[in-house]
C-alpha cells in the first residue's frame, strides 16, 4: 500500500525548554520526545521533519556580539549554521531511536541545507517586524548597527520576516522522500534568497517555519501536516482563567477565531494561518495543532487541535447520504 507522506514541524522548543540554560546536553534530552514517536511514525508513514532556530540562532548572534576578533557573519549564514547543528542532532538521535526500534537506520535519513526564496519586492522589506538575537537596554539599542523594536522583553534586534515563494530544493525533497529518506529541511524556515537570473544571494531576513512548511507541503505533496510545539494545541482566549483548548475546529471556525484574535502573530497565528494555506493551496488532508509529547497521538486523532477542511468533510459527507 502507498504510504501517506507527514510533515512534522518541530518547534524550537523542541530542543530548548523554556526555563532552561539550552545546553548541548539538554537539547539531545529534549529531543529524544519527538523523535521516538517520529521513529516509529517512519514505518508507516514517508516523513518529512522541518524545525525552528529561534534559541539556537539567538546564541550565535549573542556569540559574535561577544567577540570582535573575526569578522561578524550575516544572518543567511547562521541560519544555514543552525541547519548544520540542529541538522546533526536530529539525526544522530533518530539513528539511535531507529536503532532502539530495531530498525535498519543505515542510510534512512538526511539533513539539508535548504534555500527558500523571498520575493524582492516583499511588503515585509519595507517593515522589519521579527524580533531576534538578544535583549538591549535602550542606550545598548542605539549604538547597535540595525533596526530594534521594544518589545514585552526589552529592546530586540528587528528583521524582515517575507513570505517564502519556493523551496529550492523542493525537487530533491520529494525524490529523497519516495526512496525512503526521512528528510530534514527547511530548518529555521531555511535560507532567504533572492533569485538573480540564474543565480541567488542571501537575504538579512527570518521567514517563518510554519508558513514554509505549508509551502513545502504544497509542493511537495503532503496528506498530513503535524505542527508540533509546547502547548497541547490552539487555545481560545489563551492564558485567561477561561482558557479552552480547540479539539476540532474547522478552517472557517479557526479563520473567525483568528479573525477574533485568539491567536497572536508570531505564535500561534502563523500556525493557523499555515493550515489554511495547507488546504487552500495543497488541498492537504489532515492538519493537527499538538504538542511534541503528543505527536504519535495527534497523528491517531486521539491529541491536539485537529483543523477540519470543510471541503474534504463535506465531500466525504455528501458522499455518504
Ligand atoms: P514554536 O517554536 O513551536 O513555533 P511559538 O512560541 O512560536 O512556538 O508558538 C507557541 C506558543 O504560542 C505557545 O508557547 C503559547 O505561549 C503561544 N500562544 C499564544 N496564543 C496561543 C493560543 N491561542 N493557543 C495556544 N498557544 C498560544
Ligand atoms: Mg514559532
Amino acid at each position: 500500500m502507498k504510504k501517506q507522506t507527514l510533515l512534522i514541524a518541530l518547534g524550537g522548543n523542541a530542543l530548548i525548554r523554556k526555563g532552561q540554560e539550552g545546553s548541548v546536553k539538554e537539547q539531545f534530552e529534549n529531543l529524544k520526545i519527538p523523535i521516538r514517536q517520529i521513529a516509529r511514525l517512519s514505518e508507516k508513514y514517508k516523513i518529512i521533519i522541518t524545525h525552528g532556530n529561534g534559541p539556537q540562532v539567538g546564541n550565535l548572534l549573542l556569540q559574535q556580539e561577544c567577540c570582535d576578533a573575526v569578522p561578524k557573519l550575516p544572518l543567511e549564514i547562521l541560519v544555514a549554521q543552525t541547519q548544520g547543528q540542529i541538522g546533526y542532532m536530529i539525526e544522530s538521535t533518530l539513528d539511535s531511536a531507529l536503532m532502539d526500534l530495531g530498525i535498519d537506520s543505515k542510510h534512512h535519513f538526511v539533513s539539508l541545507i535548504t534555500y527558500v526564496v523571498v520575493d524582492e519586492n516583499d511588503p515585509g522589506f519595507q517593515n522589519p517586524s521579527k524580533p531576534i538575537g538578544p535583549v538591549y537596554t535602550k542606550e545598548q539599542a542605539k549604538l547597535v548597527p540595525y533596526p530594534t523594536r521594544k518589545t514585552a522583553k526589552g529592546y530586540r534586534r528587528v528583521v524582515v520576516s517575507p513570505e517564502p515563494v519556493t523551496v529550492v530544493e523542493k525537487n530533491e525533497i520529494r525524490k529523497l522522500i519516495d526512496m525512503g529518506f526521512i528528510v530534514i529541511c527547511c530548518g529555521g524556515g531555511g535560507i532567504p534568497v533572492i533569485r538573480e537570473e540564474r543565480s541567488f544571494h542571501g537575504v538579512d531576513a527570518v521567514i517563518d517555519k510554519d508558513l514554509v512548511s505549508a509551502k513545502l507541503a504544497e509542493e511537495v505533496g503532503v496528506d498530513i501536516f503535524i505542527i508540533a510545539t509546547d502547548v497541547d494545541g490552539a487555545f481560545l482566549n489563551y492564558g485567561k482563567p477561561e482558557q479552552k483548548l480547540l479539539c476540532s475546529v474547522t478552517s472557517e471556525e479557526a479563520a473567525l477565531y483568528s479573525d477574533q484574535g485568539h491567536f497572536p502573530p508570531g505564535s500561534m497565528k502563523p500556525k493557523i494561518e499555515a493550515v489554511m494555506r495547507f488546504f487552500t493551496r495543497n488541498h492537504g488532508k489532515r492538519a493537527v495543532i499538538t504538542s511534541v509529547e503528543a505527536i504519535e497521538d495527534a497523528v491517531a486523532g486521539k491529541a491536539g487541535t485537529e483543523i477540519v477542511n470543510r471541503h474534504i468533510r463535506n465531500t466525504s459527507e455528501s458522499q455518504k447520504k
